[in-house]
């Protein structure tokens, strides 16, 4: 198998960590999360949604939280949109780069967006012109693209479909999203080693949810086909909520603790990951599916040996 020295971990909790959960935090609280996150050693952090607010009232309050964030130069700090209003309102917050989001499934996509695949993407050419008139940087994901609960398994001819149109509108950085945790590693690294070879010019991102467990075997699949940035939510929260039975994130901090197991470099401080997933889970105030905090570091359980007591 083939790993890499060094990945990048996108902290996503903030965004589709939180949005999905019953308590909504204070902008005090996503604040407080988001600066434990920089502190902790993650790069690139998805701060929330700049969506309409009835879509999704938890994160209703992102241009709030990005104002009182402590801005660090080396921090790419981005936000999920889906129109070209959200993209106006990440100029007049100061915000870089945005995250705009398609399902390559059509019914995910019409449950969604209420609109079909191909016209969501006419949608963007708009928000690009804005975005790079603005100054603004622009990433895209592809939801679904590893299985979607209403049309079942998605072909790489409907993902390159969806991936060709965002080329010809000069996107760059694509995230292909397992939105429901249908993903299994051999689809994976299929995947993602055609998409290496046939679109080396792409930075490509890979979004897993844990739903069946198997995102951190999806993440060694993707790896091993040459990918190297991934996002993860702390203490594994969240969940889309237009997909029916969807699940948390793949969890950052058990990420960490894989990489950091196997000599592969995050940059992030794993104690300091796991102290965050704590004061998530407090401030969410249930239980999660973090191993890290359910069962502690690996090295945590490497005890000095007890020293032998000889009496003569
Ligand atoms: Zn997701």
């Amino acid at each position: 198998m083939k790993f890499p020295e060094f990945i990048n971990i996108c902290e996503v909790g903030p965004r589709d960590g939180l949005q999905n959960e019953a308590t909504i935090l204070s902008v005090e609280d996503k604040v407080e999360l988001i600066e434990r996150a920089v502190d902790a050693g993650y790069k690139t952090i998805e701060i929330g949604s700049l969506v309409h607010p009835k879509a999704i009232p938890s994160l209703a309050d992102t241009e709030e939280v990005f104002k009182r964030l402590k801005l660090h130069e080396d921090i790419e700090y981005r936000a999920l949109v889906t129109n070209l209003r959200g993209v106006q309102r990440a100029v007049n917050a100061g915000v870089q780069k945005v995250k705009l989001t398609v399902s390559a499934s059509e019914s995910h996509n019409l449950s969604n967006f209420n609109r079909s695949t191909m016209e969501t993407i006419d949608q963007f050419k708009a928000c690009i012109s804005f975005a790079s008139e603005n100054n603004i940087e622009v990433s895209a994901a592809i939801s679904t693209a590893f299985g979607c609960p209403f049309e079942g398994s998605i072909s790489i001819e409907r993902i390159e479909s969806v991936i060709e149109k965002l080329i010809e509108l000069g996107v760059n950085e694509i995230s292909l999203s397992d939105t429901t945790g249908m993903a299994n590693p051999r689809d994976v690294y299929e995947k993602c080693n055609y998409m290496i070879i046939h679109y080396p010019e792409i930075k490509w991102n890979l979004h897993f949810h844990n739903t069946r467990d198997m995102g951190l075997a999806n993440v060694l699949a993707a790896m091993n086909a040459g990918i190297v940035n991934f996002d993860a939510a702390f203490s594994g929260i969240g969940g889309c909520p237009y997909a029916p039975g969807a699940t948390g994130n793949l969890c950052s901090e058990d990420l960490v603790h894989m990489c950091e197991n196997m000599g592969i470099k995050t940059g992030v401080d794993i104690d300091k990951a796991i102290q965050l997933a704590k004061r998530v889970r407090e401030m969410i105030g249930h239980s999660t599916e973090s191993y890290m905090l359910r069962a502690g570091k690996s090295s945590d359980l490497i005890k000095e040996k007890p020293v032998r007591q000889i009496n003569e």
